[in-house]
């Protein structure tokens, strides 16, 4: 009775905080969405967003290519063999010498089969696609091949495979772990070109596209279908869902539709010696032996280049709300969790946090954004998103769920969004906190998978090992048990990178945690992988390399240890002719 007196209250009064503590009044607003995207019922509250934030996404894509210009306290000498990575540069692995280095018959081939514009030697564009998205990670990649199908991608992997070329697959270059760039003269085998979306069953929702489709292009295509990606992730506007694949990237929509070795359902990979493998199935159940795809979901590249996806997609559903709210601790973060996993169950679609540093960072870096609670600053921001198809029943929930959040004292502060800009706004906060940490100077990323409850004790050690000399960043996607560590620098300093390192990962292992939830091994954490993993794992992930990539020439030193490939024979390509 008492939480009924309080929703009708929070109805009637228009005040933009959940928790307004000079008026104590709360005021909670739901949208719902229109066949041509989100559009909102009350637009009649609230101060207004600017309206960059309202087309945060499109922007980002922009910016994305913005900052690849822009330095992070690295010196770019252009052909340079390494930028000063993360990993100390002792780490990086010497180069194969086994491997060719090309000739002009290399080049004369490979115009050949892909004619003039399919082969790249441009400097500019050679050093765009040397240099990773965080300008940790310099090659010195000469060439760079531009397929437009299959059968070429087959064509010229064959001819690497006998030539020993090495090469490097690249879709949007977006990847965080060093993993698309080249290490040394890689031929860079860029997948952009393969961009058509093939078909889409708009009873099934299952989508077959080839490889180098823009993420946020399949979005705009899905949602004009009434349909939906089952991922999302701030990149959208330059990954490819290749890259995406390859990565098994997470994002912000893995809490409710889970990772892509769910919704993937078919591949085409051509694997190094050109074998096209058609697993490009379009079946939910298909038990008919080994499932090969899962071994290329996530592969980064050193299996195989993906050239086909078929994925299942859900429909767009018609309400959608999002909170920004605040907690004092993170004990209050997780029992926010907990009560929004009971309390909105099946609505729930997106559960982020980020502390007081993140947040400080973002509205600092990034321009046109504003705190959404501004009346005083908090530990702990949290965003919720719900996704239903009934409204009045979405509205309910999340009603009775952060009332009874605000008379627990688990909130300290809340906002809802009211219209497309403020919901845009909310996610722009999130999803600007990479770009933000990438203006404020250097970055060691980490992206750790922990057991929710333990995951701050980390921060809080790090924060005490480092003091004054950093800042430390934490956010993520808690709903997922996905904490992103980040310590922010002026400048790379082997010092500071000795107290984080192997710290950092010693810790991890010791919760069973892993060392990279969502992003990738790449070059970043190829030697560190045993943390992870027991040897046994990382010898028969050797061993399957070896019987799919026998000459070692896709991505290498990436993924797993060189060590342990020259164990398997992995690393020993044939001698050239
Ligand atoms: C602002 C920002 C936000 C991000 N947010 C998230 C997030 O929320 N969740 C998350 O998981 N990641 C996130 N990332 C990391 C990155 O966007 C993802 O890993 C993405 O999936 C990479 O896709 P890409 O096309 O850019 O691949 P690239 O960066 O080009 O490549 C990544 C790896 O995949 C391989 N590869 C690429 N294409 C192919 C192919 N067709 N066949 C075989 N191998 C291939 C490359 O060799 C490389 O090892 C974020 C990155 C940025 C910059």
């Amino acid at each position: 009775m008492k939480n009924l007196t309080a929703v009708s209250r929070l109805l009637r009064r228009s005040s933009r905080s959940l928790f307004d503590r000079r008026s104590n009044l709360t005021f909670l607003g739901a949208f719902c969405s229109s066949s041509s995207g989100l559009s909102y019922k009350s637009l009649q509250t609230c101060e207004q967003f600017t309206q960059d934030d309202c087309f945060h996404k499109k922007v980002m894509s922009k910016r994305i290519y913005f900052l690849r210009g822009y330095g992070v306290g690295i010196q770019s000498n252009g052909l340079r063999t390494h930028h000063r990575s993360l990993a100390s540069i002792a780490s990086t692995p010497e180069r194969n010498k086994s491997f060719a280095t090309i000739n002009s018959d290399d080049i004369s081939y490979f115009k050949k089969v892909l004619g003039e514009r399919g082969v790249i030697q441009d400097e500019e564009k050679l050093d765009d696609a040397n240099t990773d998205w965080m300008r940790k990670y310099k090659g010195s990649s000469k060439l760079m091949l531009q397929p437009r199908s299959t059968q070429e991608v087959s064509q010229i992997l064959d001819y690497c495979n006998s030539r020993c070329l090495a090469v490097v697959p690249q879709g949007g270059n977006t990847g965080l772990v060093g993993g698309s760039i080249p290490v040394y003269d890689e031929v860079i085998i860029n997948i952009g070109s393969m961009n058509n979306i093939l078909s889409f069953d708009k009873v099934s929702g299952i989508l077959v596209c080839e490889a180098g489709c823009i993420l946020e292009n399949l979005i705009s295509f899905l949602d004009n279908e009434g349909y939906i990606m089952p991922l999302d992730l701030g990149a959208k506007g330059s990954c490819q869902i290749g890259g995406n694949v390859s990565t098994n990237a997470g994002g912000l929509r893995l809490l409710r539709y889970g990772s892509l070795h769910g919704s993937v359902l078919g591949l085409e990979v051509v694997l190094a010696n050109g074998t096209v493998l058609d697993m490009l199935g379009t079946l939910r159940k298909d038990n008919t032996g080994y499932d090969l795809k899962h071994l290329f979901i996530g592969s980064e590249g050193s299996l195989g280049i993906v050239t086909k996806v078929s994925i299942l997609t859900p429909p767009k559903l018609s309400s959608v709300n999002v909170a920004f709210l605040a907690c004092e601790d993170y004990l209050s973060c997780q029992k926010i969790l907990l009560e929004a996993k009971r309390k909105l169950g099946e609505i729930l679609s997106a559960f982020e946090f980020l502390d007081i540093n993140a947040m400080d960072l973002v509205l600092k870096q990034l321009d046109g954004l504003r705190d959404p609670l501004p009346s005083s600053k908090h530990n702990f921001y949290v965003l919720i998103e719900t996704t239903g198809s009934m409204e009045s029943h979405d509205k309910e929930k999340l009603e009775a769920f952060l009332v009874q959040a605000i008379e627990s004292g688990l909130l300290t502060d809340g906002v809802v969004a009211q219209d497309i800009n403020q919901a845009s706004s909310f996610w722009r906060i999130r999803e600007g906190v990479p770009e933000a940490l990438l203006k404020a100077g250097a970055t060691y990323k980490y992206d750790l998978s922990l057991p929710p409850e333990k995951m701050y004790d980390l921060v809080e050690e790090m924060r005490g090992r480092l003091g004054a000399a950093a800042n430390v960043v934490a956010y993520g996607h808690l709903g997922d048990g996905n904490l992103h560590l980040n310590i922010s620098t002026q400048q790379y300093d082997d010092n500071i990178l000795s107290k984080i390192e192997p710290f950092v990962y010693e810790w991890t292992s010791k919760q069973r945690g892993s060392i990279s939830a969502e992003h990738g091994v790449g070059l970043m954490k190829a030697s560190k992988i045993h943390y992870s993993k027991s040897a046994e794992t990382v010898q028969t992930m050797a061993a399957i390399k070896k019987v799919l990539d026998h000459n070692g020439i896709l991505n290498p030193y990436k993924v797993l240890p060189t060590s342990v490939l020259s164990e398997s024979g992995g690393q020993e390509p044939k001698k050239e002719s």
